[in-house]
């Protein structure tokens, strides 16, 4: 006799699918994708069917039985499935780990798919003949009866709220007479497209490029919108989505950061009125659960999140668009080490939309797809507003007197702006008050005892504080190696340069803005607000102010260390120092005020601070396009790392010696990849434990998984070291 066994992928980090017998006594179908309950040892897990297959004489004793299908409609689709199967085999890892990241939480823990629920009451048919007098003796029932004709249906709540009681309400349920009853409350039933701004008049080549990509509707085209900061892209997408949404589909926009959501919910709004939602880790379970019933079911037409969004289910994608491609948070940094950028791209090809990648500073991998055609470039080269790029000014340091870090020219420039009624924006990207604090007696210096790393003193409140594995102690009163209290605060914070700024412009407003000062729920989006009345004030902040954000009345942008990154040992450093510099320089002068950047630097004359003054992002990413080639450095070839870590470094080393050493890899798989390594991390020793990694790269992305899957069939051996806790992370982009 023939049987079904049915292969379930249970969240675990195991590579293995595990195999069940169908529920005893099952009628319904089993359906790919639909959550079932399943013993795992000793526990009962949820689990998603993905297979069923017909088998002849199994042994049924060595299999156990699923306990209960959860869905009868699958909550998985096909293209859901085929993103989840791809991204296991590209990133190598487990399939059931990943089917995760497409459930919001209680979901995923086994709840059901259904907005928040209201009890109703109605009257039964039997209840309905029932004359409400039959009741005289019960006024509370009869009160209910009453109603319940008058209304038809009322909720539980409603008639509590009446003074009717519980018992009551049980003692007519139990006679009959009536029924109660649950009904989903979709909080998008009344949802309306109310425009409250209009459409702004195109220039040409914002109107080439909506052109462009509706023209793409219903195919799959790349696009690279490469526009410089304030060119007017948020208004290209806006209007190529509303073709999306006159045709009945959906948008999904993926933005870098939580902090950029609200302002781009409410521009999205203003333009497509209540039918926008968003989606990202600060929401919680409920919001998360309504705003994925609302994607799947197509109650919503634009979904605007970050990095995880990219696996909600859509029932009708039209377009994808990731803002600020360029931007590190679309790469997850550990356990799924996903890129939701490349993820979009996959999407979009299964699912045959375009998808657009928009950015005034370009990851190199991305240039380099356009410049091979990958990708269709639409470009826009002006400020829409009709506003010219600042003009940049580097201010030598070298033998100045400084102000607590700040150069004459730069206290200056901020006084003649502020006095004029503008804003400044100050960007230094450490927070707290100073990254090291020394005895002055005996040298003694504020180590990370977990990290590789200075703790980095906080005044408000006052701390020790380690950036890299967060590790607080007290602030030390006295030295404690030699007992003295005689401490010297080393460098520079956004905590510090605010106290300063404080005192020597005490007229005007400053504003920290870093992730300490925005700690709380919504602090960020009220000092937006604050910035936005456009009285004039200093922003201070790190790259938090950096990214994205229109400020019309900013007219100095002053940079007070151009130098930091700039010798970085990572070979994406100059990359994302250019990107950096390029973005804040960039809030300067977007309206109609001119703008101007201030760079303070010890070494003005370096080709990179150079390049950032005289030139322009592109002419500079190209230039180190040249050095990546010439070096076969992605994106001129493939990478992957495989990361070990554990309490000792040497551990951690030989560990991954072993595992290169004892894993027979064929001679033609070997000679299609370059390994690196094992080498300790640039920060090697983080959190307590040591950590070693291996890069490999080869010239064929098919040459680099082959390898990597032997690799990671070893690596799962159950019989290798559980000492080390190890990963694997393709298209690496930090070694941080
Ligand atoms: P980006 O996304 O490239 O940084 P935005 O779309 O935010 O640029 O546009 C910058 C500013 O220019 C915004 O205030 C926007 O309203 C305005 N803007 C965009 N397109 C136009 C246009 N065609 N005409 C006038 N103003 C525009
Ligand atoms: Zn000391
Ligand atoms: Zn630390």
């Amino acid at each position: 006799m023939s049987s079904d066994l049915v292969e379930v992928l249970v969240p675990i980090p195991l590579m293995e699918k595990f195999s069940y017998l169908p529920p005893k006594n099952n009628t319904s179908p089993l359906k790919q994708g639909a959550r079932v309950l399943i013993p795992f040892g000793r526990r009962t897990l949820v689990g998603v069917i993905w297979s069923l297959t017909k088998k002849e004489a199994i042994d049924k004793r060595k299999y156990k039985h699923i306990k209960e299908v959860l869905d009868e409609t699958p909550l998985l689709d096909a293209s859901s499935i085929n993103l989840a199967e791809w991204s296991s085999r590209y990133y190598h890892y487990p399939l059931g780990e990943i089917i995760s990241y497409f459930f919001p939480p209680s979901i995923r823990k086994g709840k059901e798919a259904k907005f928040r629920e209201s009890k109703y009451l109605e009257l039964t048919s039997k209840g309905s003949f029932l004359q409400a007098e039959e009741l005289a003796r019960a006024p509370s029932q009869q009160k209910l009866i009453t109603l319940l004709k008058e209304k038809k249906e009322i909720t539980l709540k409603s008639a509590l709220a009446f003074g009717i009681s519980a018992t009551t309400v049980n003692g007519l349920i139990e006679k009959g007479f009536i029924n109660r009853f649950s009904r989903e409350l979709s909080p998008y039933k009344k949802l309306e497209n109310k425009r409250i701004v209009s459409p702004k008049k195109l220039n040409p080549e914002q109107k080439k490029a909506v052109n462009a990509i509706n023209n793409a509707q219903g195919t799959n085209i790349n696009f690279l919108l490469d526009g410089i900061t304030g060119s007017g892209k948020t208004e290209v997408y806006l209007q190529a989505i509303q073709e999306v949404v006159n045709q009945g589909k959906q948008a999904l926009i993926l933005i870098p950061e939580i902090g950029l959501a609200p302002q781009a919910e409410e521009r999205f709004r203003e333009y497509f009125g209540d039918r926008v939602m968003s989606f990202h880790s600060a929401k919680n379970d409920r919001e998360k659960v309504d705003a994925w019933l609302g994607a799947s079911k197509g109650l919503v037409d634009i979904i605007i999140g970050t990095r995880s969004s990219v696996f909600l289910p859509m029932k009708d994608l039209g377009i994808i668009i990731v803002d600020e491609e360029h931007d590190l948070s679309f790469k997850q940094m550990d356990k799924f080490r996903y890129s939701a950028r490349d993820m979009a791209l996959y999407r979009a090809k299964i699912q045959k939309v375009p998808v657009v990648l928009a950015s005034a500073t370009p990851s190199l991998e991305t240039l380099k797809n356009a410049a091979e055609d990958k990708y269709e470039v639409l470009k826009l080269s002006k400020r829409a507003t009709g506003a010219s790029l600042p003009t940049f000014q580097a201010v030598d340091l070298r033998g100045q007197e400084l102000n607590e870090g700040l150069s004459k020219e730069l206290l200056d420039a901020t006084h003649s702006e502020l006095s004029k009624g503008n804003q400044v924006l100050i960007f230094l990207n450490r927070r707290g008050y100073a990254p090291s604090m020394i005895c002055k007696v005996c040298g003694w210096i504020s180590n990370c005892e977990r990290c590789d790393a200075l703790m980095t003193v906080h005044k408000n409140p006052t701390k020790l504080q380690c950036h890299h594995c967060e590790a607080q102690k007290p602030y030390p009163n006295k030295c404690q190696s030699c007992g003295s209290n005689d401490f010297l605060t080393y460098g520079f914070g956004t905590e510090r340069i605010e106290e300063f700024l404080h005192n020597h412009f005490p007229e005007a407003t400053t504003l920290r803005i870093d992730s300490d000062s925005t700690r709380r729920k919504d602090t960020l989006n009220e000092y937006f607000g604050e910035i936005r009345k456009g009285k004039p004030m200093i922003l201070l902040g790190t790259q938090l102010l950096a990214k994205g954000h229109h400020f019309p009345d900013v007219t100095l942008v002053g940079i007070i260390d151009a130098d930091s990154g700039l010798f970085s040992a990572d070979f994406r450093g100059s990359e994302r120092v250019a990107q950096l510099m390029t973005q804040v320089s960039g809030r300067a002068g977007r309206d109609k005020k001119p703008g101007r950047v201030i760079l303070q630097s010890y070494c003005p004359d370096h080709p990179q601070i150079e390049e950032i003054v005289t030139g322009s992002y592109d002419r500079f990413a190209k230039k180190l396009l040249e050095e990546r080639k010439s070096s076969k450095i992605p994106p001129f070839s493939f990478q992957a790392k495989i990361f070990a870590e554990s309490p000792k470094s040497l551990v951690s080393r030989d560990f991954i010696l072993n595992i290169l050493n004892r894993t027979k890899v064929e001679e033609k798989v070997r000679r299609n990849v370059r390994i690196v390594g094992p080498l300790p991390s640039i920060m090697e020793k983080k959190s307590g434990v040591y950590r070693w990694e291996l890069s490999i790269f080869s010239e064929s992305r098919s040459g680099l998984h082959k390898f990597l899957d032997i690799m990671q069939s070893r690596l799962y051996d159950p019989k290798v070291s559980k000492q080390v806790r190890w990963s694997i992370d393709v298209d690496p982009l930090s070694s941080i």
